[in-house]
């Protein structure tokens, strides 16, 4: 009898061992679920606000990573769309890395598929200032855009249909103590070449950019630039990484293509937003919802609440409140008293911030 039980319970212990190795024992918890952010931002003016980096290196440049990884990096942090900029002109990792300027896409697009994010074909024309560093986007052969004379990139790029970024124009290795407007650009911008700044680039902030971008149209971007690891770089505990907002009719690339030639574009860095008057007081409107609770005489109190990850810093006269992220603030008010505020993180010019009226109804 007690034999039976013991040839019983190795059985069954047979049976468990051969579906489970018991020397091989799996312990996923200690994986990371790389479950994707939300970035919360709001669509406006009837169309979709798409999250977009398109400025971004690997080893197929100067950069430290595999291209899949930007695109894991990308689908991790929440964004809908996503350029390859390696430099054309340089490559340090050449005499280890085998491929050419297309490599970086190529290899990129079928994780980028997988993933449901938007890879856009580009490449970084890297020359001396001027005009310095440009990315072209919508490529269609990078390697192409590789020639001696800087005007010839551009011609070339201009004829596989691209979209020209001047990138960083105030980094400091080009335009040491300055942040000049050059003839070289007025020459581009005239041609068709020079269709958006960077008003923001990695960490550096450049005001007066977006005063060229209101001053002939020309859409401001925000970008990473990144080429490290962009969990390393940033601190995406408070914030996300920079990004263009692109308010598009559709989540595609083609409707990116529309909406950037349009000029549809919100530059978005750390707390702040700049661009267009009439697009960020959208955004304002869109994501505040204001509602009276209390009247008592001529006090009202209201409660304003912000479903967007951004932050509104509100400033009159003789008031500052903030409007948290994704939060809530009360504010008490007397009928008469003035309803204009600057919003000190909305940029519609480098020193200009956009101007509201609370709709402080019933
Ligand atoms: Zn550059
Ligand atoms: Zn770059």
């Amino acid at each position: 009898m007690k034999t039976k039980i013991i040839t019983a319970i190795c059985l069954v212990l047979g049976i468990s061992a051969s579906a489970q190795n018991v020397n091989n024992i799996q312990m996923p918890e200690l994986l990371n679920k790389n479950s994707r952010q939300t970035i919360n931002v709001p669509n406006i003016l009837g169309y979709q606000t798409l999250k977009c980096d398109f400025h971004m290196h690997t080893v197929f440049s100067d950069g430290i990573v595999w291209p899949t990884v930007r695109v894991d990096e990308a689908y991790n942090e929440g964004l809908d769309a996503i350029a390859i900029t390696d430099h054309i002109e340089r490559n340090p990792s050449k005499k280890d890395v085998a491929g050419d300027d297309n490599s970086s896409y190529e290899i990129a697009l079928p994780r980028a598929e997988q993933k449901n994010i938007l890879l856009i074909h580009a490449g970084e024309i890297t020359r001396s200032m001027a005009p310095g560093h440009f990315n072209a986007l919508f490529l269609k052969n990078t390697q192409a855009l590789d020639t001696p004379d800087w005007r010839d990139a551009f011609a070339e790029a201009k004829k596989q249909g691209a979209y020209f970024i001047w990138n960083h124009p105030g980094w400091k290795a080009q335009q040491p103590d300055t942040c000049l407007w050059w003839d070289e650009h007025t020459e581009l911008f005239e041609n068709g070449m020079l269709n958006a700044i960077e008003v923001f680039n990695e960490k550096e902030w450049y005001p007066i950019a977006l005063d060229w971008c209101m001053d002939k149209n020309i859409a401001p971007h925000a970008a990473s630039d990144i080429h490290g690891i962009n969990s390393e770089m940033y601190n995406l505990k408070d914030y996300h990484r920079p990004m263009t907002l692109v308010l598009a009719e559709e989540r595609t690339e083609e409707s990116i293509r529309e909406a950037l030639f349009a000029n549809r574009t919100i530059a978005y860095f750390g707390n702040n937003l700049a661009g267009k008057e009439e697009f960020l007081k959208a955004f304002f409107e869109a994501a505040v919802e204001i509602s009276c609770f209390k009247e008592k005489g001529k006090e009202k109190s209201y409660s304003i609440k912000n479903t967007s990850d951004v932050p509104f810093f509100l400033s009159s006269e003789d008031k500052s409140f903030t409007i948290p992220a994704n939060g809530e603030t009360i504010l008490m008010i007397k009928n008469d008293a003035e309803n204009m505020y600057a919003i000190k993180n909305l940029f519609i010019k480098g020193t200009e911030n956009l101007q509201v009226s609370l709709k402080l109804q019933d």
